[in-house]
């Protein structure tokens, strides 16, 4: 059997920047209350480990009122403008994990909404990310979540309009969400916001899948980056597994000649990736 682990599996730089700065926190500061506003990474072994050192995960403005002092980390997806005010308080101290590459996109959106600009962010209504992206727009924002939500989008009569993507968008959706929107306003600039790692990762995905047997794709059931690497790998691979742990893995998905590709998405630590293949190894 061969097994292939695509290189670019696994954490992505904000996402290990993030994961990081929340251990610095804990060495830095033994006895100070962390807390992280939502779970700072997808990934539920990383999460109890975090839980066991006393980090606490908080998610609504009520609980954040109700801390008197600590730390609060802000993970790499971000938050909006109002939000970050409202958590930068005395005995507060924010520790902002944003990846840089999120903090640009606030950045363009708080720019341009200045500028007169009707922003639309392509991506998931429902994602943290998209949410806070929303949140830098000084004016009503609009989220598109497909090429076929674009295609009935109305755009503000008169009003320029900048596109923007999650940054975990699929690349070739993103392209024909931009050309369906530009052909209805005559005044629209597109932002390719789609961060790199991504791509560089759904890339590899798709072609590792397309010379597999089998596919693994591991990472957290709520990981939207993983669920887009699963789609991708399943268009090009029938037999594609998406998995949590090596746990999850089926003793009747391979054969003594197969080829089995792994890739796992940007909050999969490498000891799980690594358990992932040795056990797939120990199959034949
Ligand atoms: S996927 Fe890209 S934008 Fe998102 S956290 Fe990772 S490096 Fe940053």
């Amino acid at each position: 059997m061969k097994i292939t682990i695509a290189k670019t599996a696994g954490f992505c730089f904000g996402v290990k920047r993030a994961v990081e700065t929340v251990y610095q926190q804990i060495e830095e500061n033994p006895g100070m209350p962390i807390y992280t506003w939502g779970p700072i990474i997808h990934n539920e072994q990383v999460l109890e480990d975090l839980a066991a050192k006393g980090v606490k995960m908080i998610e609504t403005l009520d609980a954040a009122e109700q801390i008197e002092d600590g730390i609060i980390v802000v993970r790499a997806h971000g938050i909006g403008r109002e939000l970050y005010e409202r958590l930068d308080r005395p005995g507060i101290r924010l520790v902002d994990a944003t990846c840089p590459f999120v903090k640009k996109i606030h950045r363009t959106v708080e720019t341009k909404s200045a500028d007169g600009y009707r922003i639309v962010v392509v991506g998931s209504s429902a994602h943290p990310e998209v949410q806070g992206i929303v949140g830098w727009s000084k004016t009503p924002a609009d989220v598109v979540e497909s090429p076929e939500i674009a295609a009935e989008y109305v755009p503000e009569p008169g009003k320029p309009v900048c596109i923007v993507a999650q940054t975990t968008f699929n690349y070739k959706k993103f392209k024909d969400v931009v050309e369906k929107i530009s052909e209805k306003s005559y005044d629209s600039i597109a932002v390719d916001t789609i961060c790199n790692a991504t791509y560089e990762r759904q890339r590899e995905a798709a072609l590792l899948a397309e010379e597999s047997d089998v596919m693994l794709v591991i990472g957290g059931r709520s990981s939207s980056n993983t669920q887009k690497l699963y789609e991708i790998c399943r268009q090009h691979c029938p037999k594609t597994y998406y998995i949590q742990t090596a746990l999850d893995i089926g003793d009747d998905w391979f054969w003594t000649d197969a080829s089995v590709g792994i890739t796992a998405g940007a909050s999969t630590p490498k000891n799980i990736i690594e358990e992932v293949y040795t056990n797939v190894r120990l199959k034949f």
